[in-house]
């Protein structure tokens, strides 16, 4: 049995996963996550993967901008991976793209970029159009000004009223928010972008992919998918942990 966790900005969701089928184990607060908590749900698993917000460098977590606590994580122990690049591995594989780019969209706004089946890590943080600028003045959770994430991340906007009542398809966020895609779209020329997280999972795709096509040219064939799984992480992070092709280091 391999068991998933994802630690979010938020909530931390565990699955476990059999080799056919998933099955949601618990979920919890992120800020009540202690060492003693993953050890008791992973205490019976052949391999963990645990999809974490956070920035990882090599084996060693360098940022995690949305977490209160960070917990001690065994790198030796668990496969560690940054919960959008979770996200990035588990939409390739029910999409069955090669190609794609994957943002989540909740606390933060987390990048994965999937290359030829695999994740790209560049030097290790690639992928954070989160914290790209978007033209305003308000500091951001990584230190920084004017980033996207400080318009559009649950953090700072009530994105669970915006998103109920429809107008977060109005706001200066979701425009730039689109904006960052097209740019990320014309340098990847990814074959989706595939959106997910507890307020990305809700959007509606139909309103992204018009947005964004706005500014992508004509020749670069996309598909805007929003998939609705708060569970996608974990269970990306499982898949993951039975890959022996995706270690770091
Ligand atoms: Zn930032």
């Amino acid at each position: 049995m391999i068991v998933g966790v994802d630690i979010g900005g938020t909530y931390t969701d565990v699955v476990a996963y059999d080799g056919s089928e998933f099955k949601h184990v618990s979920t919890i607060e992120s800020k009540k996550i202690t060492k003693e908590f993953i050890e008791e749900v992973t205490r019976k698993a052949d391999a963990v993967g645990i999809g974490i917000a956070a920035w990882i460098k090599g084996n060693k977590i360098v940022k995690a901008p949305n977490l209160k606590i960070v917990p001690e994580l065994d790198f030796e122990k668990y496969f560690i991976e940054n919960d959008a690049n979770c996200f990035a591995f588990y939409s390739s594989k029910i999409l069955n793209a090669k190609n794609l780019l994957a943002i989540t969209v909740g606390t933060g706004i987390g990048t994965g970029i999937v290359i030829d089946g695999k994740i790209y890590r560049g030097s290790g943080l690639a992928g954070e159009i989160g914290h790209t600028f978007a033209f305003h003045r308000r500091v951001c959770s990584c230190g920084k000004v004017g980033h996207l994430e400080a318009i559009f991340g649950g953090k700072y906007i009530d994105t669970r009223f915006l998103l109920k009542s429809g107008k977060i398809y109005k706001t200066l966020g979701f425009k730039y928010f689109c904006k960052a895609i097209a740019f990320s779209v014309m340098l990847l020329d990814p074959e989706f972008v595939v959106i997910g997280g507890r307020v990305g999972g809700r959007l509606n795709e139909k309103l992204i992919e018009e947005e964004v096509k706005k500014f992508t040219a004509e020749e670069f064939e996309f598909k805007v998918v929003c998939i609705q799984d708060d569970l996608a992480v974990a269970k990306g992070a499982a898949l993951l942990a039975t890959s022996k092709t995706h270690r770091r280091g």
